[in-house]
């Protein structure tokens, strides 16, 4: 009899894990507790894979002989604790996918800068005329790909719920960015815990694989030493030291190797101390895959930046304006905000995870010429920056925001919409925040 694999959860990589398992011909079953996606529906159809909603019946579920989890999927959700008494394996569509694919993996992972770097990585490899799929938290799922097409490289962009349930998975190239707290609240409240979860990235590497990282993380620093990592290091900062694969210097960026090539810093398409270090993790990992040094340098220069990330949402009467909206913690405001190069008009606001504002303070008072409060609830803000002695103001609305943004900025000003918090109070999803703010700024 054939194996039977279940599937929790019939988003993305749901869907198109249950792609795959079919194809390799498992008995395969989907159960997700809340809707599922028309689109996802016809998916499951079109291959003959059956499916509840609504639901998770445990007689189509415990007898499961392995069961792939959705990464939004706890894991104390009750049906995770009922097959993990039973020790059914679980696994994240990710593992799964590795097993039926010699493609070369490159996988990112970081607290921030993930999607940037993910986005950047697969550019130079398209432009280097590579045959690479773009997956993870990203595009259509890995799984999906490796059952439909063909390709010989796959950028994954892996958040540290995906890496939990990958055991045996393999990265060719592993890139760790950084690591702050973030999603606490799923790991028991452990950092420890999230450090350990990112970390999986180089589980499995052996000596012909390649570790990039940030070398100026303190936690990176702190764990290195713990794991007998064999694939090779290439660390990058900022400030040049010994060992570096890349750093900067008199306003050039040095990639040293395996190839060594420099390009001026301002010819980086994407602009700001974080995007350096975007920029660089996805220059090393191009390096590293054997792309030519002026396909790489060609890539970092016409890159067009990923959406809601510092994208350039238009000029009107000489003030600049940005949309940040991806900006929901504090510390990516702090990176939008020292890439400013004019007196900037700040927007921000929204459902507070917590925030301390301490981290942006200094820059506030070095950079804002004025802040605009864009939230159901203000009353932090008006108490944390009111004192500052900036011009403020308080909307409920992204067409206000943009209004009084736009009487506040003088020409040469920047209004920059980066906003530490989460959009769910007044929009739906920080895309949702972003299109917003673009549909106002276009109509100024
Ligand atoms: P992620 O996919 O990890 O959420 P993104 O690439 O979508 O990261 O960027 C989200 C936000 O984080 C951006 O708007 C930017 O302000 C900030 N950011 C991007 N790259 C970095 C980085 N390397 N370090 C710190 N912050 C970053």
């Amino acid at each position: 009899m054939a194996k039977r694999i279940v599937i929790l959860g019939a988003g993305e990589s749901g869907a198109g894990a249950a792609v795959l398992a079919k194809k390799q011909g498992f008995d395969t079953f989907v159960s997700d507790m809340s809707t599922i996606k028309d689109k996802y529906k016809r998916m499951l159809d079109e291959r003959d894979i059956a499916w509840e909603e609504g639901r998770h019946t445990e007689e189509l579920i415990l007898n499961a002989n392995e069961v792939i989890k959705s990464p939004g999927i706890p894991n104390d959700a009750p049906m995770i604790l009922k097959l993990k008494a039973k020790g059914t394996p679980i696994i994240s569509e990710i593992e799964f996918a590795g097993r039926y694919t010699d493609a070369k993996m490159i996988c990112i992972t970081g607290s921030n800068g993930k999607t940037t770097t993910t986005s950047l990585i697969y550019h130079i490899f398209k432009k280097a005329g590579l045959n690479v799929g773009l997956a993870g938290n990203i595009g259509q799922s890995l799984a999906y790909q490796v059952a439909e097409c063909d390709f010989d490289y796959y950028i994954i962009e892996l958040s540290s719920f995906q890496l939990d349930n990958m055991y045996k998975f393999h990265a060719n190239i592993a890139v760790l960015m950084n690591i702050t707290p973030d999603h606490l609240d799923r790991y028991d409240h452990q950092m420890q815990n999230y450090v350990d979860a990112k970390f999986r990235i180089i589980q499995n590497q052996t000596d012909d694989d390649a570790f990039v990282f940030w070398n100026d993380d303190p936690i990176i620093q702190r764990e290195l030493h713990k794991y007998g990592i064999h694939g090779r290091y290439f660390p990058f900062a900022e400030k040049k030291e010994d060992g570096l694969a890349a750093f900067t210097e008199k306003n050039k960026v040095y990639f040293t190797r395996p190839m060594a090539f420099n390009m001026e810093q301002e010819e980086l398409a994407l602009t700001g101390t974080h995007n350096l270090f975007n920029s660089m993790a996805a220059g090393i990992s191009a390096n590293i895959a054997g792309i030519r040094n002026e396909c790489i340098r060609e890539a970092l220069k016409d890159f067009k930046g990923v959406e809601h990330r510092l994208e350039k949402a238009g000029r009107v009467r000489g003030v600049d304006y940005i949309n940040d909206s991806k900006a929901t913690n504090v510390n990516s405001c702090w990176y939008a905000l020292q890439s400013m190069t004019t007196k900037t008009i700040l927007i921000l606001g929204g459902k507070d995870k917590g925030n301390d504002y301490n981290e942006i303070a200094d820059l506030v008072k070095l950079k804002c010429a004025g802040l605009i409060y864009l939230g159901l609830h203000n009353e932090k803000l008006h108490d944390f920056f009111d004192g500052f002695g900036l011009p403020v103001a308080d909307v409920q609305s992204m067409k206000d925001a943009v209004e009084t943004a736009y009487k506040m900025a003088k020409p040469g000003e920047t209004v920059l919409l980066s906003p530490c918090c989460a959009s769910f109070d007044l929009f739906k999803s920080y895309e949702d925040r972003g299109d917003q703010f673009k549909e106002c700024v276009r109509n100024l």
